[in-house]
């Protein structure tokens, strides 16, 4: 238990920090409320970290303990940020922790590369070099992501775009190491590196992360003048947590060894975790995941991603899509591509007539997203009726 007048001082220290953050914002408020997702919208991007964690995002993020899926279906994005090797059972993670990985991704999320054994960076530049680092730990997660797939339905990691760094630890040395070459953004946090602020869109290199589990800000209501700041400035607050919990749940139920016992601390309850995205939707901030706020787009299906880059003339060399470039695009025929999920369809704001004729489509719920649609062709696909029902009623279906 964290004593009261502990608590009080890392009370006085959240608020001095954010207060700090308010001061480099001064005066640089833009005054035209900004209304274009994925461009220029002020959101917020909400970050877990650690695989070993997946049960707790699977349980009560995806809500398969006790049925409130705190994300819901793409309303709330956030990013997973996983490792291969599970530090306290000195284990790899198993298929079905692997398939609860994939099927955070299937809901829209991000998964990223958080180190394969979750090393410091720095301790172990310093010990075997940086080459070797960026071998061991970077790299050795991206090949093994290649090769899990999910056991029933085949689905794979996507590429990530984002690497968080353990422990928040890092130089411009290791960053200059893997961005752009591997990624395109790398996590910090605000306050442990100095990074103080808030994040422009389609930004590269290390961006500030401010942690908001229950050990570091205890009262979750500091977060709503960090939440303005964004809104405000047009900006986007980037949120570290790492178990979501409630707070009933005993850590030592996990029977991990001592050594776990201050990765323990490290827990946000879903009640407060729903506070703060309550805060974020009533301001109407968008929810993004790193690799929006860094510009790039995620597409679930492979084929629907190989048309996409068709459509914009990228080569493979071209290693991620930009959401600017999809933003405009008002026509798009996708008829007979073998596309079974529509995962990215959201980026496309200014659609207005869509072909998925003779595809596998059998959910269509982010079409209500797309607030230029006109007109939509569904025939041969494995649609639920009831689904349909979603789309607005002034767009021309064909089903
Ligand atoms: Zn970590």
């Amino acid at each position: 238990m964290v004593s009261i007048s502990k608590r009080l001082i890392k009370d006085f220290q959240m608020l001095s920090n954010i207060n700090k953050m308010g001061k480099v914002y001064e005066g640089i408020y833009i005054d035209e409320k900004i209304k274009i997702p994925y461009v220029n919208k002020p959101g917020i991007a909400l970050t877990f970290d650690d695989g070993f964690r997946i049960d707790h995002w699977y349980n009560y993020g995806l809500g398969k303990a006790n049925d409130k899926n705190i994300f819901g279906y793409y309303d709330v994005k956030a990013t997973f940020n996983i490792n291969a090797f599970h530090e306290y059972e000195n284990r790899f993670y198993n298929q079905e922790e692997i398939d609860h990985m994939l099927e955070l991704q299937h809901n829209g999320h991000e998964i990223a590369n958080h180190g394969y054994k979750h090393e410091n960076a720095l301790e172990y530049t310093e010990k075997y070099g940086q080459a070797r680092w960026v071998e061991d730990e970077v790299l050795a997660l991206n090949h093994w992501m290649n090769k899990q797939e999910h056991s029933i339905t085949k689905e794979k990691f996507k590429e990530p775009v984002s690497f968080v760094y353990p422990f928040s630890l890092y130089s411009d040395s290791t960053t200059n190491a893997i961005v752009p070459n591997y990624f395109k953004i790398c996590r910090g946090d605000m306050f442990q590196s100095n990074l103080l602020g808030l994040t422009s869109f389609e930004c590269e290199g290390v961006v500030p992360a401010i942690c908001i589990d229950y050990i570091n800000l205890p009262h979750t209501m500091f977060i709503k003048f960090a939440l303005k700041l964004a809104k405000k400035t047009g900006k986007n607050l980037i949120i570290m947590c790492h178990s979501i919990l409630p707070k009933e749940k005993a850590w030592s139920d996990y029977n991990w060894s001592e050594e776990s016992a201050q990765a323990g601390k490290y827990r946000i309850s879903p009640k407060s975790l729903f506070y703060v995205i309550n805060q974020a939707k009533k301001i109407d901030l968008e929810f993004y995941t790193l690799a929006e706020i860094a510009g790039v787009a995620t597409f679930i299906d492979s084929n629907f991603e190989r048309e996409v880059r068709k459509i914009l003339n990228l080569n493979p060399k071209n290693k991620w899509i930009p959401i600017n470039k999809l933003i405009n695009i008002k026509k798009l025929d996708l008829a007979g591509k073998n596309i079974s999920n529509i995962g990215g369809i959201e980026y496309f704001l200014e659609l207005q007539e869509l072909n998925l004729a003779n595809n596998n489509v059998s959910d269509t719920r982010l079409l209500s997203k797309l607030k230029a649609l006109k007109k939509v062709n569904l025939i041969n696909n494995n649609l639920d009726v009831s689904i349909i029902s979603n789309i607005d009623k002034c767009v021309e279906i064909m089903i």
